[in-house]
């Protein structure tokens, strides 16, 4: 079987890229490893992707899209993959971990991104036992405690305010003396009474017997150390791009992100890159959803050209 287009991965750039290639009229299979949605499965509430006026959360988004996508002919399934081959024929051969490989004439890489760990002593030790990466998938078990969120970007702010509705109270952690995410967000933080914020400030370790009891921290400005009494740990200090089965194979970037032109193609003819994987500066669902629109359209216009 040669599909026209096996898209790697199922979060909102791949399912958005399939959208647009199974309308076309093209054989497309979306491979996933994981649940489809990615990013936005973990997404408590999404208030700005436009058309959706009333909040919609990370999940029904998911579920929407996904069946959106299958309704037009997108094809789907489970797939980890190992590494894509470039045939002499031009055509693609994916291989799978415990499955047979899979032929393509184009392939699209949408695998997003992996949270970053802090990589301080304990974290690793006490992941799952009060370490976390994920407020919606692990908030529940801090009802009424008191954690601490690490990070200064969009997705620690988001989710400092999610965790204030389950928790007793939240200390929102940042390394450096001004946030880097939206103001929308940041006032949010700041009229919310139930979360403080310490900057200037690192974790440098996570203490505890069977789980989290206390975190050591530094202040960076007076260099001066300190202990706090917690539950929880929440990290939200950014991702890496998931690559490391292509970084051999197309151009990265220096932060390891995939390099493609406007059309989304790599420096691979034939194979594509969407959403957050992709070397770019603004990563939202919109983007996500924008990349694999031009994804799409573009994919079928290089098959018609290589014909
Ligand atoms: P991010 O924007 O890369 O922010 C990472 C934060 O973690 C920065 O404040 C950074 O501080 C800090 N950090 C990095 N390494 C650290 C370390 N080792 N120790 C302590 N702090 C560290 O990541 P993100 O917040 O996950 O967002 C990722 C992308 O998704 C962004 O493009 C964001 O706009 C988007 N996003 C959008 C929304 C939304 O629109 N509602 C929600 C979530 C995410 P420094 O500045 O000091 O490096």
């Amino acid at each position: 079987m040669l599909y026209d287009v096996v898209i790697i991965g199922a979060g909102a750039s791949g399912l958005t890229t399939g959208l647009y290639t199974a309308r076309a009229g093209l054989k497309t299979l979306i491979l996933e490893r994981g649940l489809y949605g990615g990013q936005i499965q973990t997404t408590a509430e999404i208030e700005n992707y436009s058309g959706f006026e009333e909040i919609i959360s990370g999940e029904d988004l998911s579920e929407q899209m996904y069946n959106q996508a299958i309704s037009q002919g997108v094809e789907y399934t489970y797939g980890d993959v190992q590494h894509v081959l470039k045939e002499d024929d031009g055509t693609f051969t994916i291989l799978l971990i415990g499955k047979d490989s899979i032929k393509a004439k184009s392939v699209v890489i949408a695998t997003g991104v992996e949270r970053r760990m802090l990589e301080v002593d304990g974290e690793s030790k006490l992941l799952g036992r009060g370490v976390a990466y994920c407020a919606i998938c692990d908030g529940a078990f801090f009802k009424g405690k008191d954690v601490i969120v690490v990070g200064g970007g969009d997705s620690a702010l988001e989710e400092s305010v999610y965790l204030s509705q389950i928790v007793n109270s939240v200390t929102l952690i940042h390394r450096a003396d001004k946030f880097n995410g939206q103001k929308v967000l940041q006032n949010r933080v700041m009229n919310n009474p139930k979360i403080t914020t310490i900057m200037n400030t690192e974790v440098i370790s996570i203490h505890g017997d069977k789980k989290v009891e206390k975190v050591t921290l530094l202040n960076n400005k007076e260099n001066v150390l300190s202990s706090m009494h917690i539950d929880g740990v929440f990290i939200y200090i950014g991702s890496d791009a998931n690559t490391n089965m292509f970084k051999e194979f197309v151009k990265l970037d220096e932060n390891g992100f995939i390099i493609t032109d406007e059309n989304m193609m790599t420096s691979v003819e034939g194979i594509f890159a969407v959403g957050d994987v992709r070397s770019k500066n603004v990563r939202q669902i919109a983007t996500a959803v924008g990349d694999g629109a031009i994804a799409g359209v573009n994919i079928g216009r290089y098959l018609e050209e290589i014909k």
